[in-house]
């Protein structure tokens, strides 16, 4: 049995319809990725699932059950980090756990406090929150929520107002997290979904387009794309490959030069025209699918 299930998940915010139907699941211990554009009805979901928003449509089951916030077991079962987390400046990072743990009903606090602070690893420090890093706001969050030891962790867009240092340290914790509980994970950014996730669902506006695990992905998406180098610059080869029949997009990113073909065998074509034109290869190889490649493939799939 899956530890989450959601169906048919619907709601509509006066003209907008936000969410058309959204059913996913999430197995025990998994990191599950939530992604999609801004808009596309993550927040409205997670909103749904936590209780902070009313359902329209559908049905929602934590371990088989449907949840019920005001049962206090639930406020320890499920952690929740927000994307910008707000405490009172005027504290220290222990003085917020301490409060959140009463709150909790948890027992043996400062054991507890000091264990999920050495976890997120800010137990040596004794400044007022005040005076915190966003990643270190966002890493006290992350303290505050597993206080309860929760089952699952609900985490709505975590690292995106995050310096790339915040939001790597950010993706280490929710690695180590796995290890003992399971992850709702939110995010627009595929490169993050891409680094920790085990499966994915995707959404667009208010439907769930896919849902897979990261292996299956890569292996069922094969996109022929490559990467190519050689004696002329990118912006050289660019106009050459447009011109061959069969390359369908060519674009220039921070590895390079990347282009898709239409199918495997339009490989020979690109060389030997590069070739004729005394054009001297450095290398030729195959690009893997990213998430965000598979990504534009589904949405433009859909909207076909
Ligand atoms: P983001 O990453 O920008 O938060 P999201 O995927 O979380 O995007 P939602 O915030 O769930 O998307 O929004 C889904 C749709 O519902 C959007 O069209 C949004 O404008 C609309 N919406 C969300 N909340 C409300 C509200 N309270 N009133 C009216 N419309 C809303």
């Amino acid at each position: 049995m899956p530890l989450v299930k959601i169906d048919g998940l619907k709601k509509r915010f006066g003209d907008i319809q936000a969410l058309k139907g959204v059913s996913l699941s999430i197995n025990r211990n998994e990191i599950y990725g939530f992604i999609g554009k801004n808009g596309a009805g993550k927040t409205t979901t997670l909103n749904i699932f936590l209780s902070f928003l009313r359902k329209d449509e559908g049905e929602i089951l934590f371990d088989g059950k449907p949840i019920d916030f005001t049962n206090t077991n639930y406020k320890q079962k499920i952690g929740y980090v927000p994307d910008v987390p707000a405490f009172p400046p005027y504290l220290t990072a222990r003085e917020v756990l301490r409060v959140a743990a009463e709150f909790l009903g948890i027992e043996n606090i400062d054991e507890k406090v000091d264990e999920v602070l050495a976890f997120v690893e800010l137990q040596n420090i004794k400044r007022k929150v005040g005076g915190f890093s966003r990643g270190m706001k966002q890493r006290l969050s992350i303290a505050q929520a597993l206080l309860g030891d929760p089952v699952l962790l609900v985490m709505d867009e975590p690292t995106s107002a995050l310096d790339p240092v915040g939001r790597r340290e950010v993706l280490n914790l929710v690695r180590r997290l796995k290890q003992s509980t399971t992850v709702f994970y939110s995010t627009h950014i595929l490169d993050d979904a891409e680094k920790i996730c085990d499966r994915i669902g995707l959404i667009d506006q208010g439907e769930i387009l896919l849902e897979t695990d990261m292996k299956t992905l890569r292996k069922k998406r094969h996109i022929a794309a490559y990467r190519l180098s050689a004696s002329l610059s990118d912006n050289e080869l660019k106009p050459l490959l447009e011109e061959i029949d069969g390359v369908l997009d060519v674009s220039i990113d921070e590895q390079g030069l990347l282009f898709v073909l239409d199918e495997e065998r339009t490989q020979n074509r690109v060389l030997q025209t590069l070739i004729d034109k005394g054009v001297l290869i450095h290398s030729f190889r195959e690009a893997t699918p990213s998430l965000e490649d598979v990504f534009v493939e589904v949405l433009h799939e859909n909207a076909a």
